[in-house]
């Protein structure tokens, strides 16, 4: 999705789109984009430079790094984002770079995409280590099974031998 800055006259202006799952590529993401995404922001315009600050609300599909079973996650972020066209780039990089918190990007032919800064936004939100919940308990290693939603039978390997024949004398004396 395309923002036409040539429709921008005012300085400030806001901005409220909905972006579609397919709107957004994704293609060699580590989430996946399953619901609508929404971007409201302001456009402060300075001559040929555009900032948005706003925020992006949706939800990210992720695997988890235990189970391996998807899961979502509420995305809700704030951005704080200046654009300079592209010609430009070379000669006003070292002055912006003075604010850490303003991300700074190049537009070119009057348009900012409005999807890559969705898709930013998104990475920037990924956790280091994906978890369906905090204890997460995992794959069983040996056969598989997902142990959140059952019990295998490979626990016996982990039993006590001692417990074991403990257990078996408690049902002879039955
Ligand atoms: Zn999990
Ligand atoms: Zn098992």
């Amino acid at each position: 999705m395309l923002l036409d800055l040539t429709r921008i006259r005012k300085s400030n202006d806001d901005l409220d789109r909905t972006l579609q799952p397919a709107d957004l590529s994704q293609e060699g993401e580590a989430y996946r984009v399953v619901a609508p995404v929404r971007l409201i922001c302001g456009v402060h315009k300075d001559h040929t430079r555009f900032r948005l600050t706003g925020t992006v609300k949706g939800e990210m599909e992720l695997d988890c790094s235990r189970c391996l079973e998807p899961f979502r996650v509420p995305v809700d972020l704030r951005f704080d984002h200046l654009y300079l066209p592209h010609t430009e780039a070379s000669a006003v990089v070292e002055q912006e770079v003075e604010d850490d918190d303003l991300e700074t990007s190049y537009y070119q032919d009057d348009q900012i995409d409005l999807g890559e800064l969705v898709r930013e936004q998104f990475y920037l939100a990924l956790p280091m280590k994906p978890l369906c919940i905090e204890d997460c308990k995992g794959l069983c290693p040996q056969c598989g099974t997902n142990l959140n939603l059952s019990v295998c039978g490979c626990k016996q390997v982990w039993e006590d031998p001692r417990l074991a024949a403990l257990k078996s004398m408690s049902t002879h004396d039955a």
